[in-house]
C-alpha cells in the first residue's frame, strides 16, 4: 500500500517508521525539516509538500497538534490549499491527532463530498507505545471504514476500539485524557508528599503501584526523575507528551462538558493547574513535569 504520512513529531515519526518497517511505501511530510530528516535517516521517502506526499496514495494518515492544524491541512485556509482536493477519490484518510469531535465531523463531511473516506482514530499509549507499535486506537467511523483501516492500524497499535460514528473516537480520547491529566496530578501530589516526609520516591512508587493507588503513571510514566529510566521525567521531561498538548486536551474536555452540561470539576481544576504550569514556562516540557508545581522547594 502507498501511504502518505503527514506530521512527524513525537508520535507521528515512530508510527510512520512502523508502517515502513511493515513493508508499506510511506511518503512522509512535516513542516519541520528536522522532523523530515529524522525519518529520512530511517529509510522513509520524504515528500516536498503535503500535496506531493498524497500523490497516488491509497491511504493518508495525519498526526498533527490540534484542530486548527487538521482543518487547515484538509480544508485549506490562509495561503494553504485544501489537501482534500489532491487526494485520490476512493482513498482512505485516517486522522490520529487529538482534536475536537466537531472538527473531525466537519472534515469527514467535506471528505465524503470529495469521494474520500475519513475516520478519526486518536491514540493512547504515549511515545513508548508509538515506538513499540502497541498504541490503543479509538476509532470514529462506519464498520466498513474501520475494516479498511484495520490492517494499517494493526501495524501501529495493539488495541483497536470502535467508539462509534465519526467524532466518537475523539470523544473517547478526551474522556481518557481528562482522567490521565487528573491522575498525573494526583500521583505527583502523593509522591511529593512522601518525599517531603523523607520517603524514597522509588520505594513509595512501588508500594503505591502494587496497592489500591496503582495506575498507568506508576506503571510506566513516573513523574519523579530516576524512578523509570525511560520516562520523560528521567530525561529532563523531554520526549513525551507536552504540557501544552495536555492543556489543549483538557480544554477540549471542558468545552465538551459545557456543551453537554456535564459536571467535570476535577477536569476543570486539572486544566487550571496545567495552565499555571505552562504560564510558568513549562509548556514545552512533558506534562509529568507538573510535579514541579507540587514539590517542596520545587
Ligand atoms: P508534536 O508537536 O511532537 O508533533 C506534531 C508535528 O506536526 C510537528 O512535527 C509539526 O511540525 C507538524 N505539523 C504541524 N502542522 C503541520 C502541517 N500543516 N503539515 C505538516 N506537519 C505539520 O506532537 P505529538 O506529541 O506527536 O502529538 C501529535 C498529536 O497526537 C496531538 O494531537 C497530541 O495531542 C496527540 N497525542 C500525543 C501523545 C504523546 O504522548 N505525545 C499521545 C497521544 C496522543
Amino acid at each position: 500500500m502507498q501511504i502518505a504520512f503527514i506530521g512527524l513529531g513525537h508520535m507521528g515519526a515512530p508510527m510512520a517508521i512502523n508502517l515502513h518497517k511493515a513493508g508499506h511505501t510511506v511518503r512522509a511530510f512535516d513542516l519541520s525539516q528536522e522532523a523530515c530528516a529524522h525519518v529520512k535517516a530511517q529509510g522513509l521517502t520524504v515528500a516536498a509538500s503535503a500535496q506531493d506526499a498524497v500523490q497516488g496514495a491509497d491511504a493518508v494518515i495525519s498526526m498533527l497538534p490540534a484542530s486548527a492544524h487538521v482543518e487547515g491541512l484538509y480544508l485549506g485556509g490562509g495561503k494553504s490549499p485544501a489537501l482534500l482536493a489532491h487526494i485520490a477519490k476512493g482513498a482512505l484518510v485516517i486522522d490520529s491527532s487529538t482534536i475536537a469531535a466537531a472538527t473531525s465531523q466537519k472534515v469527514a463531511q467535506a471528505a465524503a463530498a470529495a469521494g474520500v473516506d475519513f475516520i478519526d482514530a486518536p491514540v493512547s499509549g504515549g511515545t513508548g507505545g508509538a515506538i513499540a507499535g502497541t498504541l490503543t486506537f479509538m476509532v470514529g467511523g462506519s464498520d466498513a471504514q474501520l475494516e479498511r483501516a484495520r490492517p494499517l492500524l494493526e501495524k501501529m497499535g495493539a488495541n483497536i476500539f470502535h467508539a462509534g460514528s465519526v467524532g466518537a473516537g475523539q470523544t473517547a480520547k478526551i474522556c481518557n485524557n481528562m482522567l490521565l491529566g487528573i491522575l498525573m496530578i494526583g500521583t505527583s501530589e502523593a509522591i511529593a508528599l512522601g518525599v517531603a516526609n523523607g520517603l524514597d520516591p522509588k520505594v513509595l512508587s512501588e508500594i503505591m503501584r502494587r496497592s489500591s493507588g496503582g495506575n498507568w503513571a506508576l506503571e510506566k510514566y513516573n513523574p519523579y526523575p530516576g524512578v523509570h529510566e525511560n520516562a520523560p521525567a528521567s530525561k529532563s521531561y523531554t520526549g513525551g507528551f507536552g504540557t501544552d498538548l495536555m492543556l489543549k486536551d483538557l480544554g477540549l474536555s471542558q468545552e465538551n462538558a459545557t456543551a453537554v452540561k456535564a459536571s467535570t470539576p476535577l477536569g476543570g481544576m486539572a486544566r487550571a493547574l496545567y495552565a499555571a504550569h505552562s504560564i510558568a514556562g513549562h509548556g514545552g516540557e512533558d506534562f509529568s513535569s507538573v510535579i514541579k508545581l507540587l514539590q517542596k522547594n520545587g
